[in-house]
């Protein structure tokens, strides 16, 4: 009977498996489609100051809508696109249209910020992020004092000296570095020292129970502390209430994304959330 359902469970195991890695082709197929189509988008999402109000930067997030399925997310797509090696052309893209963009904004008179890119563990570690950012920079002529890379922790965990060396060639094109979705991950003390962040993101997850939950708030103060003794700048993601935002500006986080000041919008949109450049005389 135990090897009848064993035998069962190896058959729904692999029918599973096999449905599965069919739905990742096609999704694979049809994502390079929509890169060859235009059907990729990328969105804007304000980040502000918890202090002031402003505006200090924006992360740029991709978007997919398949004319069949719809919208499609990128928590969804982006690790297919990462194991089939198809992320490589992907990030290229994303940071091309984020640099022509920005330039576009600071063409047209508006205060130039910082836009912030996602680079998935594949990219990094491929080896190749380099030279990719290297020459999306040199293609498009965007500053680079600019432009942010976001990298969470697992990305940078596998060989910490290589990871150390790559952050610090970045650094040195003149590019500012996030820790994305900080404390999820190992939240290592000895790496944080040692590497060469600018910002560190906590993860939206410590985030949403701010209002009830003491243990949450107490790491979000601790990460706060944290960063700020290492001298970088603390971001909290995934900032929905007044309560929330309060109790990050009672912590002395320094800035907030979230839907309580929007969501990610297109460039086109993002425009009203834009200041017209200071007249520096
Ligand atoms: P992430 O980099 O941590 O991005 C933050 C996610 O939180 C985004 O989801 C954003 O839309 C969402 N978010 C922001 N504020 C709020 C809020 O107040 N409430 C809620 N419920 N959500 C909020 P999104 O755009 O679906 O992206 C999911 C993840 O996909 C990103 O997490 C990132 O890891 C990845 N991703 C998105 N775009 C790119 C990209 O261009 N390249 C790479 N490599 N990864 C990307
Ligand atoms: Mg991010
Ligand atoms: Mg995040
Ligand atoms: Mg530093």
């Amino acid at each position: 009977k135990a090897k009848e359902a064993g035998r069962g469970q190896v058959c729904f195991y692999s029918d599973e498996q096999t449905r599965a890695s069919r739905e990742r082709l096609e999704i694979e197929a049809r994502l390079r489609l929509a890169l060859e189509r235009q059907e990729l988008k990328v969105v804007y999402q304000p980040q502000i100051d918890l202090k002031t109000g402003e505006l200090v930067g924006a992360e740029a997030l991709l978007r997919w809508f398949d004319p069949q399925q719809g919208a499609i997310s990128p928590a969804h797509f982006i690790p297919i696109a990462e194991q089939s090696g198809l992320i490589l052309r992907l990030g290229h893209w994303v940071l091309e249209q984020v640099c022509e963009q920005g330039l576009r904004w600071q063409q047209q008179g508006y205060a130039p910020l910082t836009l912030a890119v996602n680079l998935s563990p594949y990219q990094v570690r491929h080896g190749k992020v380099l030279a990719m950012v290297q020459e999306v920079l040199a293609s498009t002529g965007y500053p680079a004092q600019f432009l942010e890379l976001e990298l969470t922790e697992s990305a940078l965990m596998r060989q910490e000296d290589e990871a150390e060396t790559l952050l610090d060639e970045l650094k040195a094109l003149g590019v500012s570095l996030a820790l994305d979705d900080f404390g999820t991950g190992y939240s290592s003390l000895a790496y944080l020292k040692t590497f060469p962040i600018d910002v560190l993101k906590i993860d939206k997850s410590f985030v949403d129970d701010l209002e009830s939950n003491q243990d949450d708030r107490e790491i979000a103060a601790t990460i706060v502390a944290m960063g700020h003794t290492l001298g970088l700048k603390v971001l909290a993601e995934g900032v929905e209430t007044e309560e929330q935002f309060e109790w990050l500006r009672s912590l002395g986080c320094d800035y907030f994304q979230g839907y309580l000041k929007s969501p990610a919008v297109s460039a086109e949109e993002f425009v009203r959330f834009l200041q017209p450049k200071r007249d520096e005389g």
